[in-house]
């Protein structure tokens, strides 16, 4: 894994060919001074957005991109960190590139983000009434056999995403299986984005023993309460996976977290801005 020494001003969507990953931002829903903890994976002539939260547009246009430059999301779920800036995505597609973006979407989670999010702003804006593909190109990820728990899996180009289900609301849900629809995202086998989830330490064994991660990428709330997986909870994991844990999805005040986190052997804070490439 190679970090980008500095912050990338003129981000393109294209590079030569090496898996690279952009943080747009690394910050908890409620961040003030971070941008909120979306993921842009590029890989040659392929690119797809993870999550698109409400100040993702301008996040982006900081970075030199503009929204309708992104052609490809995925989506983990639907708080507003990470689905805020679709409503943008999909009426500028509509009314100003005359061009649908592409989800990777199941089934089952596209009527939960249409009939729940995305419909009260778009769907009367003609004449007869619009739908989810009228917005949106889909790709359909297809359901693996197998898996320690239900897992989805796409291609977009050369990029591959599977996509687990995980453990994220309400905080009274005993397992993935009664949770709200929520995943993370394993890229090319070999690095886990975990989005956001409680702490699951089953998820974090299960799947690293079967793909040996060489990056986990994992939200760390910096209290212990409710819907995240907290610093204190993750320190509790074996050395071996705390090593190449990256923090991510961090309150504004993680400074004041660093030497607890050093002490615990996490990897380290994830960068906004920055470029991982493998
Ligand atoms: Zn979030
Ligand atoms: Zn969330």
């Amino acid at each position: 894994m190679n970090i980008s020494s500095r912050q990338i001003k003129a981000l393109t969507l294209t590079n030569s060919g090496a898996l690279s990953l952009y943080f747009v931002g690394t910050g908890s829903a409620f961040t003030r001074v971070l941008n909120q903890n979306n993921l842009l994976i590029i890989k040659g002539r392929d690119h797809l957005l993870v999550d698109c939260g409400t100040k993702c547009p301008q996040s982006l246009y900081d970075a030199g991109l503009r929204l309708t430059d992104v052609q490809n999301y995925l989506i983990t779920h639907s708080h507003a960190d990470h689905i805020g800036g679709l409503e943008e995505a999909q009426l500028l597609g509509r009314y100003v590139t005359a061009q649908k973006p592409t989800m990777v979407i199941n089934k089952t989670y596209e009527e939960i983000l249409w009939q729940q999010s995305l419909r009260g702003g778009s769907e009367k804006s003609e004449a007869i009434d619009l739908t989810f593909k009228d917005l949106w190109n889909v790709v359909r990820p297809k359901r693996l056999k197998n898996y320690p728990r239900e897992t989805w899996e796409a291609n977009i180009g050369s990029i591959n995403v599977k996509m687990p289900r995980t453990k994220h609301y309400p905080d009274s849900a005993k397992s993935w299986r009664d949770s709200f629809w929520s995943c993370c995202v394993i890229i090319d086998n070999k690095i886990l984005y975990s989005s956001d989830t409680r702490f699951d330490p089953d998820l974090l064994e299960s799947f690293d023993r079967k793909f040996k991660f060489e990056t986990i990428f994992h939200d760390c709330q910096l209290f212990t309460a409710g819907i995240h997986a907290s610093i204190d909870e993750l320190s509790t994991l074996p050395l071996n996976l705390k090593k190449k844990i990256v923090l991510m999805h961090y309150g504004d005040n993680w400074k004041e977290f660093r030497a607890q986190a050093r002490d615990a052997g996490f990897h380290s804070w994830a960068k906004q801005g920055h470029t991982y490439t493998f």
